[in-house]
């Protein structure tokens, strides 16, 4: 099949492409792509904006990641951030940088995974700018979101006594990436080899397609539980839980036995000779919420299937330690931790 090359079609040819991608489900869209600037209505709730960045070489590797995928991710990680202040996704912006090497049909494919993740969060596409550039590709979407002032949940507001709640997993995004690297410098020794992911499905998918967790903001919404502060996990359960302790004045006990892990994160750590500890509380890219819920609560997430109940905050003095089964307390830190012995 011969691709199509930039060139040829030119930006407007390439915006009307992605005009297509459009759809609107939110009644606060007014107007999306087509004029100098969309128009939102956003009645009486708060805009919360985010924005996030991703570079080719820094931040995925086509070698490994398909653009269908990165597409997806680039808009799951900003939806993630509007999710972390308890608000609901309703727009989004996509700013591309384009290099020459790119067909129109590459830039499609990303725009599939686009218009895929857009479908699932029910956010709208309503603009963007297209660039050329001179090295690799850069995408930049900027999440529009909405919440009632009073629903919004910062990360400065965890309180004494509160309980320290993770959704899903941690720890396996990081071990795929190893994983996808793993396989890449395996092929380009010998481009023969086919790469070797059994049992490492989920890992790799973790790194590869990572979900917001806007499904669990809607669940805590239903179960009448507000969260007292919250914070997605880009950088680590550890990195992330000091961003809340820190803003907020207080310290953290969280207990080992309860960090959640799949069962592929423990093998494959073993096998990379890593400790899965560090995946769990230092891995990045899990895009899970941490957050705090009064105790008060506790009767309402404790069942849920999805919420992991970690620890509890403590007075800023005693700091934020890990537990271990034994019952011995080891100071965490923000990237890797005091090694200890158990
Ligand atoms: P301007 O010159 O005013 O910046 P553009 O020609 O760049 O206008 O954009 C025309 C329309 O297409 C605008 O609505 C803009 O938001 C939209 N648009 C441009 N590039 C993209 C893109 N990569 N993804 C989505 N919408 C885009
Ligand atoms: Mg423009």
């Amino acid at each position: 099949m011969k691709l199509t090359s930039l060139q040829e079609i030119g930006e407007f040819g390439l915006i009307n492409e992605l005009k297509l991608s459009a759809t609107r489900q939110n009644a606060s869209t007014q107007y999306g792509i087509g004029d100098d600037a969309a128009v939102i209505e956003p009645g009486k709730k708060q805009v919360v904006i985010s924005t996030d960045m991703l570079v080719e070489g820094v931040h995925f590797d086509l070698t490994f990641c398909p653009l269908r995928h990165l597409g997806y991710k680039a808009v799951a990680v900003n939806v993630s951030d509007i999710a972390a202040m308890n608000a609901t996704p309703t727009q989004i912006l996509v700013s591309l940088a384009v290099g020459g090497r790119y067909s129109v049909e590459a830039i499609k494919e990303l725009y599939d995974g686009i218009r895929i993740a857009c479908e699932n969060y029910k956010v709208d596409l309503v603009g963007g700018d297209t660039t050329s550039s001179n090295s690799g590709l850069i995408i930049n979407v900027t999440a529009i979101g909405e919440a009632n002032a009073e629903d919004v949940v910062y990360r400065n507001t965890a309180q004494v006594n509160d309980l320290v709640c993770v959704t899903g997993d941690l720890g396996a995004a990081f071990l795929g990436l190893q994983i996808l690297e793993r396989e890449k410098q395996a092929f380009m020794a010998n481009p023969e080899m086919q790469p070797e992911l059994e049992q490492k499905e989920y890992l790799v998918q973790r790194q590869l397609r990572p979900e917001a967790r806007m499904d669990v903001i809607h669940e805590l919404r239903e179960l009448g539980v507000k969260p007292t502060s919250m914070i997605d996990i880009s950088d680590g359960l550890a990195s992330e839980l000091f961003h809340i302790c820190g803003q907020s004045g207080v310290g953290a006990a969280i207990y080992q036995d309860k960090l959640p892990a799949d069962e592929q994160v423990l093998n494959t750590a073993e096998e990379f000779r890593i400790d899965p500890l560090t995946c769990i509380l230092n891995g990045g890219e899990d895009y899970e919420l941490l957050f705090t819920v009064k105790l008060s609560d506790f009767d309402k997430i404790k069942n849920h299937p999805d919420i992991t109940i970690l620890g509890k905050i403590v007075p800023k003095e005693e700091g934020l330690n890990l537990v271990t089964p034994s019952g011995n307390a080891y100071p965490l830190k923000a990237q890797g931790w005091e090694h200890f012995q158990q």
